[in-house]
C-alpha cells in the first residue's frame, strides 16, 4: 500500500526530530517506553520558549491573573471529590486473537460487526471501564490507605488552593490562576508521535468569574487563545475552533470549544476552552467541608464563583510548531547540483536558537576574534550559537534545518553581515534592532535576504530601518 503524502511528511518530521535533537524516544537504549518522550538540546529550548511566552501573555502581561506551581502527588480525596477516581475512564476492549487492548471507539465497524483494527479479528471482549490515572503508593506501606495517583490534570491543584490564592493575591472577580506542569494519563493506545503521550505537560488557566458572565468569558478566552497560536507562528487557516456539541461535553460544562490544528495525521485538538461552571469548587467544598466561597464586598453576597478554563497541551503545541515550520525547498549544493533541503520556518519568538554567528574562515584569526566579539554582544539578548566548522554553505544549511531565524557572518573584508532566513519578523523588532545596531557598529554593513522569494522580508527590513 502506498503511503499518503501526509504520512510520509510525518515520517520525515519524526526523523528530523531525532536527527537534530528535538525529540528522542524515552529510555531508547532499552527499547523505549511507550507513550513517553525526551526532549533533546533543541527540543528543550523550543518547549521553554513556548512555555515562557504563554506565561508572559497569560500572567505577566495581565493584571487579573496570578500563577502557581502545584505538586504532582495530592491527597487521594482530591480525586474522589473531582470525580476522577470513579469516572476518569475510557471504555476498553481486548482482542482475543492478537491480544491488543483497544479503546472501544477505535474499533472498526464492518457490516455492523466490530472488528479489531490490528488483525481484523471479531473475537472481542465486552467493553470495560479502564481508569486512566496512574496509581501509586505514598510511604512505606503498599495498601489501600496509602494509595494516590499521579495527577491527570493540573487544574485540581488550582481549585483546592483557590482560597489561599484568593487571600494572598487580594484579587476581585473576575481573576485567574495559571499553572504549567506535568500531568499523566495511562492512555490505552499512545499514538501519533508525541501527540497522545502518557506523560505530558499542560498550560492551564482557571479564570474565575460570576455565573452570569461565564458564557462571555468563554468566548473571550477562545479568541485570546486563537491569537496566541497566531503569535507563535501558526497560520490561522490551520487552526479551527470547534464548538463541542452538547452530548459530547462534560456534564457540568455549559460550553466548550476545542481549538484544533491540521496535523499531518489529521485535525486534532491542541487546547480545550471549557466553561466548567461552579462544578469543581462546589465538589471540593462539599467533600472537604471548607468554604470555597467568594465574598463580594459591594453586594455583600457570598457565592461559589464559576470558572472558564483554557487548557493547552505543551507537547502537542511543540509538535504543531514543528509541523507548521517544516518545509522543503530546492537549493544548489557546493557543486551547483540542485538538491532538496529541509527548512524549519519557526517564528523568531519560539525558535530554539535565535542567532548563529559564523566567521567565514576559521583559520583567519581576525575573523574569528570579531565573530566571538559579536557572540558576546548578542548573548545578553538572546540564545546565540557560534559555528566555525565546515563550508559556510553547509553551516547555513545546518541552521536552516533547525529554524534559526537570524545569522551573522563575518567575511574577509571584516564586514559584519546580518541576515535572516525567515520572512516573519512580527514581534521580533527588538531582535532585529539589536542585530541591525550590531551590524552598523561595524561600519559598512550589508544585510540581505536569504530567501529571495519572500517579499515580506525586505518590507520588514525597510520597516525596521525606518524605526
Ligand atoms: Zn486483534
Amino acid at each position: 500500500m502506498n503511503k499518503s503524502p501526509d504520512a510520509h511528511r510525518m515520517e520525515k518530521i519524526v526523523s528530523l526530530c531525532k536527527r537534530r535533537g528535538f525529540i528522542f524516544q524515552s529510555s531508547e537504549i532499552y527499547g523505549g517506553l511507550n507513550g513517553c518522550w525526551d526532549y533533546g538540546p533543541l527540543g528543550v529550548e523550543l518547549k521553554r520558549n513556548l512555555k515562557n511566552y504563554w506565561w508572559r501573555v497569560m500572567v505577566h502581561e495581565r493584571d487579573d491573573v496570578v500563577g502557581m506551581d502545584g505538586s504532582i502527588l495530592m491527597n487521594r480525596a482530591v480525586w474522589k471529590a473531582s470525580g476522577h477516581e470513579d469516572t476518569f475512564t475510557d471504555p476498553m476492549v481486548d482482542c482475543r486473537s492478537c491480544k491488543a487492548r483497544l479503546r472501544a471507539d477505535q474499533l472498526v465497524e464492518k457490516k455492523g460487526i466490530n472488528q479489531c483494527p490490528n488483525c481484523g479479528g471479531k473475537d472481542l471482549t465486552a467493553p470495560r471501564a479502564f481508569n486512566l490515572m496512574f496509581k501509586t503508593f505514598v510511604g512505606a506501606t503498599e495498601d489501600e490507605s496509602s494509595v494516590t495517583y499521579l495527577r491527570p490534570e493540573t487544574a485540581q491543584s488550582i481549585f483546592v488552593q483557590f482560597k489561599n490564592v484568593l487571600e494572598v493575591s487580594r484579587k476581585k472577580l473576575p481573576f485567574g490562576v495559571a499553572q504549567i506542569g506535568k500531568a499523566f494519563r495511562n492512555e490505552i493506545n499512545p499514538r501519533n508521535f508525541t501527540f497522545r503521550s502518557r506523560e505530558f505537560e499542560q498550560m492551564e488557566l482557571e479564570y474565575f468569574c460570576r455565573a452570569e458572565e461565564g458564557m462571555r468569558w468563554l468566548d473571550y478566552w477562545k479568541e485570546e487563545r486563537l491569537k496566541f497560536y497566531e503569535n507563535i507562528g501558526i497560520a490561522r487557516d490551520n487552526l479551527h475552533a470547534l464548538t463541542v456539541p452538547d452530548e459530547e461535553r462534560a456534564f457540568y460544562s455549559k460550553g466548550t470549544y476545542d481549538i484544533e490544528y491540521d496535523f499531518p495525521f489529521g485535525r486534532q485538538e491542541l487546547e480545550g476552552v471549557a466553561y466548567r461552571t461552579d462544578y469543581d469548587l462546589s465538589q471540593h467544598q462539599k467533600a472537604s467541608g471548607k468554604s470555597l466561597e467568594y465574598f463580594d464586598e459591594e453586594t455583600k453576597q457570598r457565592f461559589i464563583p464559576h470558572v472558564v478554563e483554557p487548557s493547552a497541551g505543551v507537547d502537542r503545541t511543540v509538535l504543531a510548531l514543528i509541523c507548521e515550520a517544516y518545509s522543503e525547498d530546492e537549493a544548489p549544493d557546493e557543486k551547483g547540483k540542485m538538491e532538496t533541503r529541509i527548512v524549519l520556518r519557526f517564528h523568531p519568538r519560539i525558535a530554539p536558537i535565535k542567532c548563529a554567528v559564523f566567521p567565514l574562515l576559521k583559520n583567519k584569526e581576525p575573523l574569528v576574534a570579531k565573530a566571538k566579539e559579536i557572540v558576546a554582544l548578542l548573548r545578553p539578548h538572546m540564545y546565540v550559537f557560534y559555528d566555525e566548522v565546515g563550508a559556510i554553505g553547509r553551516r547555513y544549511r545546518r541552521q536552516d534545518e533547525i529554524g534559526t531565524p537570524f545569522g551573522v557572518t563575518v567575511d574577509q573584508l571584516r564586514i559584519c553581515r546580518a541576515f535572516w532566513f525567515r520572512a516573519s519578523l512580527n514581534g521580533s523588532g527588538a531582535v532585529s534592532r539589536i542585530l541591525l545596531e550590531q551590524s552598523r557598529s561595524y561600519g559598512k554593513h550589508a544585510i540581505w535576504r536569504r530567501c529571495s522569494r519572500l517579499q515580506s522580508c525586505r518590507q520588514n527590513l525597510r520597516a525596521s530601518r525606518a524605526r
